[in-house]
């Protein structure tokens, strides 16, 4: 055996290790072919997301492989000042009827005009403790987007979401699911730092929140996860706690909405993972269904 062919097998050895301990971090006793190879096939730690009919490989892709992107981007549509939504769904998925009221307004803003108008913001007490504002960040035409509290330490100095160790497990996630962050975009109800990292007050949450709710309806993706209680309740109106409302599918609208555990929370409590990678795994299925129903139309 040449040893430029022992390198490369040590080398897919190591991948498949990796690839493996990012389902087990996430809880995955087994890797279900079904829900997760199918979705994740030839994807590994850092690769490109992929949509494959082939057989799940029984080693993680190398860099030879070139996936078929399953998680695609959305093609640009132009985006009008409207009242009527005509891309917009008829129902949501509990099939309630949606009306024009109910529906996400279309939006004639860019993220860009967004934050410009966020700017140096002094609109509630916490611009006192800040280091910067936080916004947020990832692909502008992304078909998930995760919603998270408020930006702690790591985040404050970065001027980027989701950066510390709750943002690294975060990655993981998104790895797992056959993304790379830079397929999804991530923000938070909250964009500067609480100090000692408290949770936002209502009043601050109400505050920022509006510029949460203005870049979804620039974003239009085609889900959202919120991670954590004050995300929860501040984009779903939901007095509940995530523990209760966790893994089903809500309205906001017109585009559904899983509440799942934060990841900083599954840092304290890492029994929790298996259950927040049984609703990513409903996310995967969500967006992969209307993958292909976008196909096929
Ligand atoms: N926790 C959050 O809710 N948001 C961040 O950006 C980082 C940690």
């Amino acid at each position: 055996m040449s040893s430029d062919y022992n390198d490369e097998l040590k080398d897919l050895l190591k991948q498949t290790r990796e690839y493996v301990s990012y389902f087990r971090e996430l809880g995955a006793e087994t890797i279900d072919t079904e829900t997760v190879a199918t979705t994740t096939a030839q994807v590994g730690p850092g690769q490109s997301t992929a949509q494959s009919t082939e057989p799940v490989p029984t080693v993680p892709p190398t860099a030879a492989t070139t996936p078929k992107p399953l998680f695609a981007r959305k093609p640009v549509e132009p985006v009008t000042l409207a009242t009527s939504t005509p891309h917009a769904p008829s129902q949501n998925l509990f099939g309630d009827e949606l009306t024009n009221a109910s529906l996400l307004p279309q939006s004639s803003e860019t993220l860009e005009q967004i934050w410009s108008d966020i700017g140096e913001c002094t609109r509630c007490g916490l611009c006192s403790g800040r280091t910067q504002v936080v916004n947020t960040h990832g692909n502008h035409k992304a078909r998930l987007m995760f919603v998270g509290e408020a930006p702690g330490a790591d985040e404050d100095a970065q001027g980027k979401p989701f950066v510390g160790r709750a943002g690294q497990l975060l990655t993981k996630m998104i790895e797992a699911m056959g993304m790379k962050r830079e397929d999804v975009i991530i923000g938070n109800v909250n964009r500067c730092r609480p100090p000692g990292n408290r949770q936002p007050t209502l009043e601050e949450a109400a505050i920022c929140r509006p510029f949460l709710f203005r870049e979804i309806a620039t974003v239009r993706p085609d889900v959202i996860v919120v991670m954590g209680n004050t995300a929860l309740r501040n984009l779903l109106e939901i007095k509940a706690g995530i523990s209760s409302v966790r893994g089903r599918f809500h309205d906001y609208h017109g585009i559904p909405v899983m509440p799942t555990f934060h990841p900083a929370y599954l840092l304290r409590d890492p029994s929790k993972k298996r259950e927040t990678w049984e609703d990513l795994k409903k996310v995967m299925d969500h967006l992969d269904k209307t993958s292909r129903n976008a196909a096929t139309a």
